[in-house]
């Protein structure tokens, strides 16, 4: 893994060993991602606009080609005062899954967002949200379901506030791995090879509705310190597998 920056910055410690920050996706995925990826820290916006006519815009703060061999940060992130490392992570998580999918595949899993962004947002441990803390405090005057389940998303009362929506799907991915990390990992990968199945594979996997697993998470969820599974450490982590490609 490579990462372009500008002279200007300071590289943070993490961005410098990059690969450490790749094996550490792969592990946490129990994917492997073999093609080289490229970082890409955009120094302006004429250059964002340059090397990604189309997709660059303000307000979004990096992006992950469905390829999954480049991820690209925009000057958003330096604009807010926000982590580049984090950033980076979260689109780690979507180019470990994308190098391990087909191209149309990666573009159809990243609209399942509870799963494609949750478990980005998880692997990023992102504080660019809402924190854990706050979700706690939140999550029972919302309305969960309605937050994770796309088919839903209507019957919110106001509009969708995505700063709660990430660290709800984080959560929600967190308490399914910590039922069952293989049921869980399982479902991950084979959700990945087909997107659009993503609901009956649930029920396949986890021998339960998407809807009751839901209602199980919103009953914990609020009291539940454990919903928040930190980052499994290295040294426990299994070792990682390489994922059939189709
Ligand atoms: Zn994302």
């Amino acid at each position: 893994m490579t990462v372009i920056y500008p002279e200007s910055l300071q590289l943070n410690d993490e961005l410098r060993a990059p690969d450490m920050l790749l094996e550490e996706a792969d592990r946490f995925h129990r994917l492997h991602a073999g093609r080289h990826i490229t970082v890409f820290i955009c120094p302006d916006w004429s250059t964002a606009y340059r090397v990604l006519p189309r997709l660059a815009r303000r307000g979004i703060g990096a992006i992950t080609l469905a390829t999954g061999n480049a991820i690209y940060l925009l000057p958003t992130i330096a604009e807010r005062g926000l982590d580049p490392v984090e950033f980076v992570r979260h689109e780690l998580s979507h180019a470990v899954l994308h190098q391990n999918q087909g191209l149309l595949d990666a573009v159809r899993f990243v609209e399942v967002q509870w799963l494609a962004e949750g478990l980005a947002v998880w692997f990023g441990r992102q504080r660019a949200y809402i924190t854990d803390e706050e979700f706690r405090r939140l999550a029972p005057s919302r309305d969960l379901a309605a937050y994770i389940d796309p088919a839903l998303r209507d019957r919110l009362p106001g509009p969708f506030d995505i700063r709660f929506g990430y660290v709800c799907w984080k959560h929600f991915n967190a308490f399914l791995e910590a039922r069952d990390p293989d049921r869980y990992w399982g479902y991950g990968h084979a959700a990945t090879q087909d997107p659009r199945q993503w609901r009956r594979l649930f029920d396949q996997h986890f021998q339960q509705s998407f809807e009751s697993a839901i209602s199980a998470f919103a009953q914990q969820a609020p009291r539940d310190a454990s919903a928040a599974v930190p980052i499994l450490p290295a040294a426990a982590a299994p070792a990682p597998h390489k994922h059939p490609s189709r």
